[in-house]
């Protein structure tokens, strides 16, 4: 006989996985609740850069790796979701960029641009003729490599906002405590009102939240790990660049990161991150800021920098512990009895890691509204750089 329980599905965590999961598992027909401790997408989610991207940026070896093949198909999987025809229906988010660059500030070594070239990237990467160069780059001082990757760029504000209006009434703003049996099995969530809820599936979807809420419980061996990050922004009058800043100094990584937001106030704001933002951890401010004015001023010479708003912020990475401290290629989900954790491990690989939940998921959908508590319900936070500025 079944079990009596309140919901089919708990979710914690309101981050673009567990609202990508409300999402998916409610349009299959299970009874399911969020609970976010406070604005959707305040961890990782709205401090991303929003690149739904395909992996080119782990072949700058010159050659591919799992961590560039896992992820290839994913832009495509979300071009589904965003014509309304995937798993979840984003069809009204906002596209920053229906594509990415990638640049060099001098030659790529031949290895890497015979690979670029080469039919094993199948078309996932062009080098453009100048007279396709989007408008930043039409400049003379320009005078690298320019490459297309089939990447896309969205707002990721639009992206929780679309993710979570279909479900806002089963969203509540919470932070539940998990409560456990002698041997560690999740027995049930007690809300901030006293209440206590049982469910058939506890989803851990909280980021960087997941290690304290599951300390109690049996699964509490998963390990996380953190890799910090330092950002930095740019406000005032600037063109959109959405690319990769490559070159040989910087080997098998790019150098700095860009895409480009709108403030609220109207002007840009130029995001920048990657290997600068990895080695900026141990940076102040000021001088993470100065870094990165000058690898602007070196790898785009002809953008006028001397007016605008700076600022910086430190954000870390929530993923399972790797060896070596390394960058995960995959989604993570740990599914035991009636728990399961999650870690997309980047925004990109979100539709997988939903799809290894979906199938991890063996009760029968109950098709039920779920059950309404008298909690604030939870609504999408800010981007950091509105926060900032
Ligand atoms: C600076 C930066 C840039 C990035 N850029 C990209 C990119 O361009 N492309 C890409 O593919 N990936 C990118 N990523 C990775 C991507 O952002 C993350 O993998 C993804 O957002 C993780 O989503 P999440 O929902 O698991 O976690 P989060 O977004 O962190 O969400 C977890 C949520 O859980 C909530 N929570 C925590 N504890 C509790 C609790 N006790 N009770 C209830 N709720 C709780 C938090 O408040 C939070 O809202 C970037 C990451 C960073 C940090």
């Amino acid at each position: 006989m079944p079990i009596q329980t309140d919901t089919q599905i708990a979710i914690i965590g309101g981050g673009v996985c567990g609202l990508w999961l409300l999402n998916q598992l409610s349009r299959e027909g299970y009874q399911t609740l969020l609970f976010e401790k406070d604005a959707l997408g305040s961890g990782q989610s709205l401090a991303s850069q929003g690149m739904i991207h395909g992996g080119i940026k782990y072949t700058l070896g010159g050659f591919t790796t799992p961590a560039s093949e896992s992820i290839a198909r994913m832009p495509e999987v979300w071009r589904q979701c965003i014509s309304g025809g995937g798993p979840v229906d984003l069809s009204g988010v906002e596209i920053l960029s229906e594509n990415y660059h990638m640049f060099s500030d001098g030659a790529l070594t031949s290895k890497v641009t015979a690979f670029f070239g080469s039919k094993s990237l199948r078309g996932r990467v062009n080098a453009l003729d100048q007279k396709d160069y989007p408008e930043v780059f039409r400049n003379k001082d320009f005078r690298g490599n320019l490459y297309e990757l089939e990447d896309l760029v969205l707002n990721t504000q639009s992206l929780l906002q679309q993710l979570s209006e279909p479900y806002s009434t089963a969203i509540y703003r919470d932070a539940p405590e998990v409560n456990t049996d002698s041997e560690g099995n999740i027995t049930s969530i007690t809300l901030s009102t006293g209440e206590i809820l049982t469910a058939e599936i506890y989803i851990f979807a909280a980021g960087a939240g997941n290690a304290t809420l599951l300390k109690n419980a049996k699964v509490a061996n998963i390990s996380m790990q953190r890799r910090p990050l330092h950002q930095v922004a740019a406000k005032g009058n600037l063109p959109s660049i959405y690319a990769h800043a490559v070159s040989i100094r910087s080997a098998s990584k790019p150098r700095l990161t860009l895409t480009t937001h709108h403030c609220l106030d109207g002007d840009n704001v130029w995001y920048l991150g990657g290997n600068l933002a990895e080695t900026g951890v141990g940076k102040s401010g000021e001088e993470q800021i100065e870094v990165a004015q000058r690898e602007v001023k070196d790898l785009l010479p002809w953008i006028d920098i001397d007016n605008l708003s700076w600022t910086s912020f430190h954000i870390d990475r929530a993923e399972p512990a790797q060896e070596n401290h390394s960058r995960p290629d995959f989604p993570f989900v740990h599914h035991s009895d009636n728990t399961l954790i999650c870690w997309p491990t980047k925004l990109t690989l979100t539709p997988m890691l939903a799809e290894q939940v979906s199938h991890a998921i063996s009760i029968t959908p109950n098709l039920l509204a779920p059950p309404k508590y008298n909690l604030p319900l939870a609504t999408v936070g800010i981007s950091p750089w509105d926060g900032l500025f």
